[in-house]
């Protein structure tokens, strides 16, 4: 949904937010992590991770990032699924947001919690959408994530989510701008579903505006988010079949804001995606379809790697 813009709170926001910078890595991958401990240790640690109510305890360890280390580890080359890039995506990282977290509606003292955006203070965290069936947009955003994920290590790049099963609530959008910066991404795309009214349909882009403000800056990520958005739009709108959206962005499926801290904090190219519209019956049945999720996916890769030169 249009995370950021929710009304604030009443409550009061007591909790201390976490300054652990997590870098969940999926579960295919902690795995093998026992084999690949040597060569990942340098600079990781290996974590088992607890998590609040509603965790999946279930899961193996983690492999998290120490707070004192600001790169991204390389995905092992002797992990047979984790193909070497050659050419021009060689070398290039990749960080996927998954948009809000399941977890916020359980804790919205914390996510209403206000940061700074360099540009103004906003919420936290938002609880997003879900369908009118219930289908929260944050397992949609976390469901399409580990698939972009999963294509784009495929073409051998460094790919890292914000959060996954890690937490129970978040991260803050400052903290969610700032594992991309950290991990001076080429590329990063935060994953969302809108929540407007019924018969708004179709996907849209949201890309930085220039903004300057505080710990705020865009103008160096302003022309090459751009070029990003695009390739991923037109190229979602060919692997998904859908429209760009009919109730904003005047039908070019692209719309420039300039209130999002996830956008305005990053010092890396970086856009939003709206795939479809939640509370609307026909989006929804696109969005709640596995299918079609590996489509937008797919969509949302390709721009990726466009934009990357591969
Ligand atoms: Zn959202």
């Amino acid at each position: 949904m249009r995370y950021d813009d929710s009304p604030p709170s009443p409550e009061s926001a007591s909790s201390v937010s976490p300054e652990r910078r997590w870098f969940a890595r999926r579960s295919g991958l902690a795995v093998g992590a026992a084999v690949l401990a040597p060569t990942l240790l340098a600079g990781w640690v290996l974590v088992q991770v607890t998590t609040g109510a509603g965790a999946d305890d279930a899961r193996p360890p983690r492999i998290v990032m120490p707070a004192a280390s600001p790169t991204v580890t390389p995905t092992p080359s002797a992990s047979a699924s984790a193909p070497q890039a050659k050419g021009p995506l060689a070398g290039k990282t990749v960080v996927i947001d998954p948009g809000h977290n399941t977890g916020n509606f359980e804790h919205t003292s914390e996510i209403d919690k206000k940061v700074d955006i360099g540009t103004a203070r906003k919420e936290c965290d938002t609880t997003g959408t879900t369908t009118n069936a219930g289908y929260k947009e944050a397992e949609f955003t976390l469901d399409v994530s580990r698939r972009l994920r999963t294509v784009l290590e495929a073409k051998g790049l460094k790919v890292a989510l914000t959060h996954e099963t890690d937490r129970a609530w978040g991260p803050c959008i400052n903290e969610r701008a700032r594992i991309g910066n950290e991990a001076a991404a080429d590329a990063v795309v935060s994953v969302h579903a809108d929540g407007v009214s019924e018969g708004s349909r179709g996907y849209h882009v949201i890309l930085p505006a220039k903004v300057k403000g505080g710990a705020a800056d865009t103008a160096k990520i302003v022309g090459p988010s751009r070029d990003l958005g695009e390739r991923i739009g037109s190229n979602f709108a060919r692997t998904t079949g859908s429209a760009p959206a009919n109730y904003l962005g005047s039908g070019t499926g692209l719309v420039v804001r300039d209130d999002l801290g996830g956008l305005n904090l990053s010092t890396q190219p970086k856009v939003f995606i709206e795939c479809g519209n939640m509370r609307d019956a026909k989006d929804a049945a696109l969005l709640t379809s596995p299918e079609w999720r590996q489509k937008a996916a797919q969509g949302i890769a390709d721009g990726i790697v466009g934009f990357l030169g591969g």
